[in-house]
């Protein structure tokens, strides 16, 4: 069964990051020191490497790949909710390589900006908070 709430814009936010970031961590700390805790992400740029992850669903685990070397994101999207209070963000990502070949997968820690251009976009709403959802075995949100 779907469960949906209707939420509205809060406002949005635009810049860039900085190269070394860690592209997850960076986006993660912009929401918590706006106190974003409910809104959508997207970003294009570049990355220096990249790691990514699969959801295996039979075993209900990550599993984590690195790329190394340069890729350009060809599309960044995610969301911000609450885990545990606190803003979280959930982003996958695309990235192409030199001859344009793309991978993509859930974003991880150790993924590092070379560039980054970011639009956040805050939503108000009702607390979209994560949780343990036995039949996934994922945190996902508790409607
Ligand atoms: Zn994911």
């Amino acid at each position: 069964m779907a469960a949906i709430h209707n939420v509205t814009s809060g406002g949005l936010w635009m810049g860039r990051l900085s190269r070394g970031d860690d592209l997850l961590g960076a986006i993660s700390v912009i929401c918590r020191e706006r106190d974003i805790r409910l809104g959508r992400v997207e970003a294009i740029g570049a990355v220096e490497r990249a790691v990514l992850g699969y959801y295996r669903q039979q075993k209900r685990e990550y599993e984590f790949f690195t790329l190394d070397g340069p890729h350009e994101i060809t599309s960044l999207a995610g969301n911000v909710s609450l885990r545990d209070g606190e803003p979280m963000v959930h982003a996958h990502v695309t990235l192409s390589d030199e001859k344009g070949n793309v991978r993509g997968g859930h974003l991880a820690p150790g993924t590092i900006v070379f560039a980054c251009e970011l639009v956040i976009e805050a939503f108000r709403g009702p607390a979209f908070n994560r949780g343990l959802d036995d039949e996934t075995g994922l945190p996902l949100w508790e409607l």
